[in-house]
């Protein structure tokens, strides 16, 4: 095993990986709420681990990768504050909690498999952990971090000392103040809530009993008392969208250090940036994409969209338009091509020849998972005039274990020799109001024909189409 770098966000500097315990990996994502279809933005956050995992894999460790769902109402904005969301859907639909919960869940793993995410270890619910988040209160209570206020039990952030420094947050500052909603009472700002009691007279749909009275835990308390539970009271990586570092995180990594004395809890934090939809919508007839659902109504392969996120650095944000996933889609289908031209040729490939190559790709991603430059060297692979097919293919199959873009099993799309006058007018329609930047009407004609079946693939040689 060879150096592995990783930017760690807790010493904000790029650190070699050394595993607590040799050649095996723990490593916590923080998975969906799940009363509604996952955001594109947040599936960036579970692919950016997914391919961490497969080069770590690669690189021999045993990784153990547990991802939670959050199935328990904790409020709508990451900021503590605001309504419950497991409540308010169960309230627009008149499900139950459970119903919508198994509904998203399920939806969720259907992305993550669509995207080619291998398997987790475990993918824990907060709800089957209640017990869990009620003993890490008590040892937090015992060790007399916590206070009592009429609406819950809530953690006192001046008791630790490195509360601040995940997110380098500046707590006299302006920052930390208006970012979480005042309770009265609360004896700093950024105290945050440990178990809320349910609210007198109002009947919620997921409550518990516990020492200090009927309520359900705040959101935070979940990710310590699982990642605990499945990967130990220390262990090597978390990761999760920065979005999370100044709260969620922050939060977790206090109970965390605090309720198992624990310095440090976790070794390498590793956040991804966001994708940046740039106010464009993705199509002007249609409303924004959100979720991969979405996209593949447009009729993008849901491995385009990986293809897509692979071509940023992670720490990068990452901008989201028609443009770049339809540049993304080209791409991949090329590579596929590329794959498909070698796929079956037989007979064996000269490892001599492919070590340089090998070597470029696994650099590159052992440097804080530098995705735009592994991509390049495929690239370099897939268009090598001096490399023979046996090596191209043994090549391009190893990096994709990597990857993940499932190039050993991809089919190419049935191009088309079809041709009917109706549509190729609309595409050359198309082709012209791209030309102009008119890209509502643009995303117009795509919708419409995806309507019928038919899939636009855009290259710079101009637009074809194929049907389902
Ligand atoms: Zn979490």
């Amino acid at each position: 095993m060879s150096e592995i770098v990783l930017y760690n966000t807790r010493t904000r500097k790029k650190e070699v990986f050394v595993p607590i315990e040799p050649g095996k990996v723990g490593m916590y994502t923080c998975g969906p709420t799940v009363y509604g279809p996952s955001h594109i933005g947040n599936l960036r956050s579970q692919l950016v681990p997914d391919l961490l995992k497969r080069f770590l894999r690669s690189e021999g460790y045993e990784v153990t990768h547990v991802v939670n769902i959050t199935d328990v109402g904790h409020l709508v904005s990451d900021a503590d504050e605001g309504e419950d969301k497991m409540e308010l859907a169960a309230q627009k639909t008149g499900q139950t909690a459970e119903e919508i919960a198994e509904k998203y869940t399920k939806l969720w793993q259907e992305d993550r498999a669509r995207l080619n995410c291998q398997p987790l270890e475990q993918n824990p619910k907060a709800t089957d952990h209640i017990p869990e988040q009620i003993e890490l209160a008590k040892a937090l209570e015992e060790k007399g971090f916590l206070y009592r206020l009429d609406d819950g039990i809530y953690f006192d952030i001046t008791r630790f000392s490195r509360y601040a420094d995940l997110a380098r947050l500046d707590l006299e500052g302006q920052g930390a103040v208006h970012r979480i909603a005042e309770v009265e009472g609360k004896r700093h700002p950024a105290d945050f809530g440990i178990w809320k009691f349910a609210p007198e007279g109002v009947k919620r749909l997921q409550e518990w009993d516990s020492p200090w009275g009927r309520g359900f835990p705040g959101w935070h308390l979940e990710c310590s008392a699982m990642s605990s539970k499945y990967l130990g009271l220390h262990f090597d990586i978390h990761t999760g969208g920065i979005d999370l570092a100044t709260v969620h995180h922050t939060n977790e990594l206090a109970q965390s250090e605090c309720g198992f004395d624990v310095n440090p809890w976790v070794n390498y934090w590793v956040h991804n940036e966001f994708l940046d939809f740039g106010g464009e919508k993705m199509s002007k007839s249609k409303g924004n994409v959100k979720s991969l659902d979405d996209l593949v109504e447009r009729g993008y392969d849901p491995l385009a969209f990986r293809y897509f996120i692979l071509q940023a650095h992670y720490r990068q944000q990452q901008a989201f338009n028609a443009e770049a996933m339809d540049a993304a889609a080209t791409g991949y289908r090329r590579l596929v091509k590329a794959v498909v031209a070698v796929r079956d040729v037989v007979g064996e490939g000269d490892a001599e020849v492919q070590a340089p190559y090998r070597e470029k790709f696994r650099a590159a991603l052992a440097d804080d998972l530098n995705a735009p430059k592994a991509m390049a060297v495929v690239w370099d692979v897939a268009r090598s005039d001096s490399l023979a097919d046996l090596d191209r293919r043994d090549l391009l199959l190893a990096f994709d274990e990597v990857l993940g873009l499932d190039l050993a099993n991809a089919k190419l799309e049935e191009e088309t020799a079809e041709s009917d006058p109706r549509i190729d007018a609309l595409l050359a329609e198309r082709d012209e109001a791209r030309k102009n930047k008119d890209f509502a009407t643009a995303d117009r004609i795509r919708d419409e024909l995806a309507a019928e079946g038919i899939t636009i693939i855009d290259s710079p040689e101009g637009s074809r189409w194929s049907r389902k």
